[in-house]
Order: C-alpha cells, then sequence, then structure tokens
C-alpha cells in the first residue's frame, strides 16, 4: 500500500508543499535518493516523519516498465478492460486507465490481450537444459515438470528446475526409472517406495508431489498398485498424487477411490477404456464425488493417446469443465498438437468456454493446484509481476488432436511477450 501511495503523488501529495531540503539532510545527508529501505523505516519512525517523507516524494515517480493499452483479462480481479499496468521492483504497483506517469522502459500492448503470466501444471521442461526458457518465451512463467524422471535420476530435472529463470517444481515419478518405452511401472518392483521417499527428503524444496503414471502400456496390470505405493510415498511428506489416466487396466471408479482432496487428474479427456464420461454422455459418478472431494482435473493435452475431439465434446457439454489447462509440453511438442500453452488454450475457445474462462484455467486456477504459485495467476497489486503478453488473431486455425483429427476454430492465442518478475524476457525464437 504504502508503494503505491508514494508512485502515485498526484493522488497523495497533489496540494503539498515542495520538499524541505533541511529536514531531509538532516535524516541522510545531501543526497535526495531514498531507497526502499530507508522509505521502511521512515515508515515505521512514526506518523510524523512518515508525513514529511511523503512530502518529499512529490518528485517525479517513475514506474520500471508499463505496459501500455492492452486489453487487461485477469479472472481473479474480474478485470477485462483497456487498462496499463505499471511495474516496481518487480511486482504489480496498479493497474490503471490512463497511467500517466512515466518509464523506465513502455511495452506498447494496443490490440493485445494482457493476462497473469501463464502457470502450467503437468509439461516436461525439466527434461531438457533450454526447456525452461523456450516455455518462458511462450508466456509460462510457472511450471510444473510432471514425472519426467524418478529416484534414480531425479537430480537431472531437480538442476534444471533450480536454474530455470521462473518459478518451477518437479513431481517425482513412482517409476525409480522414470519415463521408459517399455513402461515405466511394468515390473512394479520399479514402484520403489523407498527410494522415492529418499529423494524427496532430499529435494524437498522442488519435490511438489508424486507422478503415477497409470496406462495399461505404462503399468500394465499394476495400477491400482502403482498408485496405491504413490499415495504411500506421498502421503509421508503431506504432498499430491498426480496420475495419468486413460486406458488403463483397472476400472477408473477403482482407482478414483484412492485419490485424496489436492491430488490431481490429468489427461481428464482421455478416451476408453476408461474415460470419464460413458457413451450415453454421463460423467462417471466417482468422477463427480472425486471433483467433490476436492481432487483436480486437468487437461494435459500431450500427443498421444490423452486428448480425442469427441470425448471433449461429450465432456463439456455435460458440463464437466476442467480446473487447470497444462501442455503435458515436450521439445517434440512445440512442432506438433501442444505448440504453446496459448494454443492449447484455444482449443477450449471453440468449445463453449469464454476467453475469461480460458485465461482463468491457465492462471487463477492453476495457482492454487501448487503452494509455490500461490502468490501468483493474478495482477494484483503487489503480486510478482508476471505477465504474458499474447494476441488474440481472428482466423481459420486448424487444431489436431491426439488422434489426428482435425477442427476448425475460428479464434487462436499467439504469445507476443513475457515479463517475469518485472523484466520482460525475450521473444520466441
Ligand atoms: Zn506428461
Amino acid at each position: 500500500m504504502f508503494l503505491a501511495a508514494v508512485r502515485r503523488p498526484e493522488v497523495v501529495c497533489a496540494n503539498r508543499v515542495q520538499p524541505r531540503e533541511p529536514f531531509f539532510q538532516q535524516l541522510w545527508g545531501p543526497s535526495m535518493m531514498m531507497n526502499r529501505r530507508q522509505f521502511a523505516w521512515a515508515a515505521a519512525a512514526g506518523p510524523a516523519v512518515f508525513a514529511r517523507v511523503l512530502d518529499v516524494l512529490a518528485a517525479p515517480a517513475r514506474y520500471d516498465l508499463i505496459v501500455k493499452g492492452g486489453r487487461v483479462l485477469d479472472p481473479s480481479l474480474r478485470l477485462d478492460a483497456i487498462r496499463d499496468v505499471a511495474i516496481a521492483d518487480g511486482r504489480i504497483a496498479t493497474v490503471g486507465a490512463d497511467i500517466a506517469e512515466d518509464a523506465s522502459e513502455t511495452i506498447d500492448a494496443r490490440g493485445k490481450v494482457v493476462v497473469p503470466g501463464l502457470i502450467d501444471v503437468h509439461c516436461h521442461a525439466a527434461r531438457v537444459k533450454d526447456g525452461p526458457t523456450l516455455c518462458l518465451a511462450d508466456g509460462v512463467t510457472g511450471f510444473v515438470d510432471a514425472g519426467s524422471q524418478g529416484a534414480d535420476r531425479i537430480h537431472e530435472t531437480i538442476a534444471v528446475a533450480r536454474s530455470a529463470p521462473q518459478p518451477c517444481r518437479v513431481l517425482i515419478n513412482i517409476g525409480r526409472a522414470g519415463i521408459l518405452p517399455d513402461g515405466d511401472t511394468m515390473d512394479i518392483s520399479r514402484a520403489d517406495v523407498g527410494a522415492a521417499r529418499d529423494a524427496i527428503a532430499k529435494n524437498r524444496d522442488v519435490i511438489a508431489g508424486v507422478k503415477a503414471r497409470l496406462s495399461r502400456d505404462v503399468a500394465g496390470a499394476n495400477d491400482y498398485e502403482v498408485l496405491r505405493r504413490a499415495q504411500d510415498v506421498a502421503s509421508s511428506f503431506n504432498l499430491p498424487v498426480m496420475i495419468h489416466m486413460g486406458q488403463t487396466v483397472s476400472p477408473l471408479p477403482r482407482l478414483m477411490d484412492l485419490l485424496k482432496p489436492g491430488d490431481i487428474v490429468t489427461h481428464m479427456f482421455a478416451p476408453p477404456p476408461n474415460s470419464i464420461v460413458d457413451e450415453t454422455g454421463r460423467i462417471l459418478p466417482e468422477v463427480l464425488a472425486a471433483r467433490r472431494r476436492g481432487v483436480w482435473f486437468d487437461l494435459g493435452n500431450g500427443r498421444t493417446g490423452h486428448l480425442r475431439w469427441d470425448i471433449v465434446e461429450r465432456v463439456m457439454q455435460a458440463g464437466f469443465w476442467p480446473d487447470t489447462f497444462s501442455t503435458d509440453w515436450t521439445p517434440e511438442g512445440r512442432t506438433a498438437q501442444v505448440i504453446d500453452f496459448p494454443n492449447v488454450m484455444s482449443k477450449f475457445l471453440d468449445f463453449g468456454m469464454s476467453l475469461d474462462q480460458v485465461v482463468a484455467r491457465a492462471t487463477v486456477n492453476a495457482s492454487r493446484v501448487f503452494e509455490v504459485f500461490r502468490d501468483r495467476g493474478t495482477l494484483n497489486v503487489g503480486a510478482p509481476a508476471d505477465v504474458a503478453v499474447l494476441e488474440l488473431r481472428q482466423g481459420l486455425f486448424e487444431f489436431v488432436d491426439n488422434y489426428g483429427n482435425r477442427r476448425t476454430g475460428r479464434q487462436r492465442l499467439f504469445p507476443s511477450g513475457t515479463i517475469l518478475g518485472g523484466k520482460r524476457v525475450p521473444a520466441r525464437a
């Protein structure tokens, strides 16, 4: 509050006199520069001093960065209007119409959509060194690498996560060898509870949950036991489990039974066997019950076996909308199906969702799933200044599901700029 007030002299100090040189010099010597720490000290020193400090600060204020004239769309604030977003010290300083003060840097966002930085709760960006920066250029200012590695090589994803420019966390694959072409846990001994526990204990700051991939070609008939062991590991640390559903050997209701509040079901639009919806368009009662008790349902776009348009249509028509969108991004996905997070979001504009509803699932909703993102997914004053500038183009755009089926949409979002912690990052190459 103090900072916002100080940086708006037209409001706070409009009728006040010029700075009082002698008083100020007594405090800090001849220099008129006052940093934030000094300001906090002065504020704490008492109302009298604080009032005088406000006088001094009547000098022209500057923001570090202003994103000007965009359509600012922030579901967390119920805001959808042409606004400027002003940033100072890495945080959102104010959002308003025609902010008059100058800034060190200005981004012209006229004709663009300005949203909180995107949060991808299921991707594999920590699998490769440049994954985090590639995603950042697409507007992704926070992500979770969901199960790229298990206990044996988790240090590799953790190293990438730790050096990533944006906040990120990893989920440890319950299969100790990570993602394997012949199935992570086809051999049940790979679902090693002790090894996973040790890995989490050593990296509690970065590991934010456990991933259990349960499809027939990943876990075979072990799916139920794999999930049971994943919960066993997660419960020792009070962490969520993310299941990769679809085409399981076990019926979905049996697996749903093992999910606790805060767990995540990804690939929610996976086609049968063991979809969340039956042939008549009814969402399984066990799935509804899971949502009621606080289990999240996530998109997980991916490229194989997770997304088929007829299932999306049926589930959306039943009103069972995703809580979060995620890309299941891999480097290969950059050129096929996934492309980038804004592209993944665009697909749902064609299924009855408004732009606002689409943005919510990639921002504020996602911020609630993992603790690390709690103060993000919003342009609220004081929040870290993570911003995605997008372009909403009208035209004919082709979207492909994981089965080669095509749909033509009339709108598509494109990444146009990213700001992370108040700093502009390079655009996608
Ligand atoms: Zn995945």
